[in-house]
């Protein structure tokens, strides 16, 4: 099969997709190549098949670590609503967006308030005694000096990732995208004059497809660097790690109670190993199997590794089981948080999440990367790196994205540059170079 398009999206993800959605909305010719769903909760076959939203919860609030993800978030909730209206599937649950920012993070949350108070965004601060008495089931961590409760409680609470993915795609389709369900295994240009992009792959039934297209945009997620999604020799600064989740089953009786609760993080600045207590936290969510689960993740704590080969990571994906350390560490902060939680059951989630040195999106021109660089990369363009919190943000980064493949004008309200990619540095050989997002104080995930 020989397809041809304008413009070819490697990945239908949540980045992916929402980038489809404005570039057909644009009168591109667009192609959306990514692999369908799993089935629900199934590991997935490859590399290239492996989504981070293949799951029923993400948390949305509005509260940015900084100016620019506040502002990617802020722009991609404010639209949500509509966007659940247009496509006619719905996928946000507003339960509210707790954040417990420890006490040594002052500034940081200070200059946080004072930018969504500009923003318009509604962030209450509670006290200890305040948050007791309106989530007596949630009991704060005992994080040095304590923490300073931020409650987000309109149009903030979790999104479902599968939905959200399947909306964008139905617009997108609606507005002229082509979809196949099928993966990338190379991407590379004619260097003819006007030579355009060829890329290689399979249908889900194993059809081998070529594609020509004047423009890719690679939107690969977390696993970008190993799943044939890049041209040869191009390596971006983007690494790959565990993201180990327990979901603690809730009894009937316990889930009306514990709905109440908002979605949490824990944000602990203490440099003290895995005693740090950064995590996140869902309130009961109903999975596919019926049951209704607390989900619990951590921050970057040494326990959670790095993946830097395929090997490592499909043995991972698929091994269906997290560390005794991992376990013992979500385990107790769990009992930390919601201390009279009895779990019916106790089951494990090996996820992925990828990090970036400028704990930012990539999102623009994938330039001479690699060793000793090499041209030929006009037209190539990324968006990746959601660094563990890029799916309430997405819509305004598949926007972004999409602007800068067809070279719209940029009007984000900071420079372009921001989202610059950075090709990857020499391979890491020793702790002494550790990367700012993995020392407290890890952000919000
Ligand atoms: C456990 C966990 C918890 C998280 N919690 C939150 C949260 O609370 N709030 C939040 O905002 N974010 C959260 N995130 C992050 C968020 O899910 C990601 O940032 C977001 O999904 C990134 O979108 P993406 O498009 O880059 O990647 P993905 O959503 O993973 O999409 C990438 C897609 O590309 C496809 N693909 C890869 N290679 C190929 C190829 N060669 N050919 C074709 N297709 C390919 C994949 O199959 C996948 O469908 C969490 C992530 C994890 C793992």
């Amino acid at each position: 099969m020989v397809l041809h398009a304008e413009v070819v999206v490697v990945g239908a993800g949540m980045f992916g997709a929402a980038a489809a959605k404005y570039l057909a909305r644009s009168g591109a010719d667009v192609l959306v190549i990514g692999p369908g769903q799993p089935p629900r909760d199934g590991a997935p076959a490859s590399l290239a098949a492996f989504g981070a939203h293949h799951d029923e919860a993400r948390i949305v609030r509005r509260l940015g670590w900084d100016r620019v993800w506040g502002t990617l978030d802020t722009r991609s909730a404010d639209r949500m609503r509509a966007l659940e209206a247009e496509s006619g599937i719905g996928f946000l649950t507003e339960c509210g967006a707790l954040a417990l920012m420890g006490k040594g993070v002052r500034d940081r949350t200070a200059e946080m308030l004072r930018l969504s108070g500009a923003a318009g965004v509604g962030v209450e601060e509670l006290s200890g005694t305040a948050l007791g008495r309106e989530f007596p089931d949630l009991a704060l961590p005992p994080v040095a000096g304590g923490v300073d409760g931020l409650l987000e409680r309109h149009g903030a609470g979790y999104l479902n990732p599968r939905l959200l993915v399947q909306a964008q795609l139905r617009l997108a389709s609606a507005a002229g995208a082509r979809l196949l369900t099928g993966q990338v295994a190379a991407v590379r240009k004619d260097l003819s004059p006007h030579g355009r992009w060829l890329l290689r792959g399979t249908t889900a039934d194993g059809v081998a497809v070529r594609a020509r297209a004047e423009r890719v945009l690679v939107a690969a997620g977390a696993l970008v660097g190993q799943s044939g999604a890049l041209p040869v020799g191009s390596r971006l600064d983007l690494h790959a790690y565990t993201e180990p989740n327990l979901l603690f089953e809730v009894a009937a009786g316990e889930r009306e109670r514990l709905r109440a609760l908002p979605t949490v993080v824990v944000v602990d600045p203490e440099d003290r190993g895995n005693d740090n207590l950064s995590v996140y936290l869902l309130p009961p969510v109903r999975y596919p199997d019926g049951k209704w689960y607390v989900r619990l993740g951590p921050g970057m704590q040494p326990l959670v590794r790095e993946l830097r080969t395929a090997e490592e990571t499909l043995a991972w994906c698929t091994g269906g089981t997290i560390t005794a350390e991992q376990a013992r560490f979500l385990t107790a902060m769990m009992r930390t948080l919601i201390p009279a939680l009895e779990p019916v059951s106790v089951r494990p989630a090996c996820c992925v999440v990828d990090k970036t040195p400028t704990r930012h999106p990539y999102i623009g021109p994938l330039g001479p990367l690699g060793p000793g660089g090499h041209d030929g990369h006009d037209g190539l363009f990324v968006a990746v790196g959601g660094n563990g919190h890029g799916a309430r943000g997405s819509d305004e980064i598949g926007r972004l994205a999409a602007t800068l493949v067809l070279g719209g004008e940029w009007d984000f309200p900071l420079p372009r540059e921001v989202f610059e990619p950075v090709a990857a540095p020499l391979p890491r050989t020793s702790g002494a170079d550790r990367p700012a997002y993995l020392t407290p104080p890890f952000g919000l995930c």
